[in-house]
């Protein structure tokens, strides 16, 4: 990854300057760098459990990639979302937190202490581990949707809504993201076109309310995008109306944005072995608590929340996660 080639030019303060092939051991070892994993941090560096944060491939988490968080309690005027990330860091590194750049890519919780792979090459053991590893937006896995990535195809309406001002644009998806999204960008352009593969929303009623009275808004019901079409720039879409009927027909219209809103897929892959996962992928965890079924693994913010995801309780489950933390250790201590 690009993000990795530079490890030594960019870490700097607290940031540990060499990833090798060694083998180390720490107490606490938090991975992911949103806002679970670095509320994560300030409250383990408190409790003096001397924790190394990796930040994994989007350090900071998909609010780095939000524009402004205005829900966020304490921040009356609104924060950019990397701001707040940033301040989230500084505030975990001021307590000591060890903050590196690197990825978990592989887990063994068969023993204790657990193993955690970094970059495919670096063992961390741990007392306990801090899963924060969030979720990733969903595409719809088209070539052409690979090709007009950052120039028409967004998963972030928030992030790029701004871009399309006075313009058409489409939002894939009929749930309460896609809705968001919609109504979001229905403040900033001429026209959202919704591509709903059913014949109904799935959305919450309130949501499917605002949408279906939102002018701006026309609702494309059983339609699938079959694909993204353009030059350099996306022009259109194609889709395919009443897909697999025998009265399907091919649709044609003009887009100048793409934005996906078909849910997101927690980044729960590596740990699956071991750790109990719904159907989806979210971990599970004991009801009330960040606890696993494993002892001293503990899961918070995104990848182990499909309801909420909201920044506010990544944080308050990443607390969650350090106090069990802590707690555990110290009934093993
Ligand atoms: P979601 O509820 O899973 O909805 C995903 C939508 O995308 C569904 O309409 C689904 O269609 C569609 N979809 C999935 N794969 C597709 C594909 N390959 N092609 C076309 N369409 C596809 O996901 P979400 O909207 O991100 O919401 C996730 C959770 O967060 C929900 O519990 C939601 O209530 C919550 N949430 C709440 C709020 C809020 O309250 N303000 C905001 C955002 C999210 P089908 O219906 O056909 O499966």
């Amino acid at each position: 990854m690009a993000l990795f080639k530079k490890m030594d030019d960019l870490s700097s303060g607290n940031e540990s300057k060499n990833i090798d092939n060694s083998s180390e051991h720490v107490k606490v070892l938090i991975i992911g760098s949103g806002p679970a994993g670095y509320t994560a941090a300030i409250y383990a560096a408190r409790a003096n459990l001397n924790p190394v944060l990796y930040e994994g491939l989007q350090p900071g988490g998909q609010l780095t990639i939000t524009n402004e968080v205005e829900n966020f309690p304490g921040y009356p005027d609104g924060i950019t979302g990397p701001e707040m990330m940033d301040q989230l860091k500084n505030q975990a590194k001021r307590f000591g937190t060890d903050i590196r750049w690197g990825y978990a890519t592989g887990a063994n919780f068969s023993t204790t202490p657990h193993k955690v792979t970094i970059d495919g090459n670096k063992t961390i053991s741990a007392d306990a581990v801090i899963i924060a590893t969030g979720a990733t937006a969903r595409y719809l896995g088209l070539e052409s949707e690979e090709k007009y990535k950052g120039s028409g195809v967004s998963a972030c309406a928030t992030c790029d809504g701004f871009f399309y001002k006075n313009k058409v644009v489409a939002v894939v998806g009929g749930g309460d993201s896609a809705c968001e999204e919609a109504l979001y960008l229905a403040g900033l352009v001429k026209k959202v076109y919704m591509i709903v593969r059913k014949n109904h929303l799935r959305a919450s009623k309130i949501m499917q309310e605002r949408v279906l009275n939102n002018n701006k808004i026309e609702i494309l019901f059983e339609h699938n995008t079959k694909e993204l079409t353009g030059d350099d720039v996306l022009k259109g879409v194609t889709l395919i109306k009443k897909l697999g009927e025998p009265n399907e027909k091919e649709v044609k219209i003009d887009i100048d944005g793409f934005f996906l809103a078909i849910g997101h897929t927690p980044n729960s892959e590596i740990f699956k072995k071991y750790i109990n996962t719904d159907n989806v992928g979210y971990i599970k965890t004991i009801p009330g608590t960040s606890k696993t079924n494993v002892q001293g693994v503990f899961a918070c913010g995104d990848v182990q929340d499909k309801d909420y995801r909201q920044a506010i309780t990544a944080a308050g489950s990443g607390c969650m996660a350090a106090i069990d933390a802590e707690r555990y250790l110290s009934e093993i201590s």
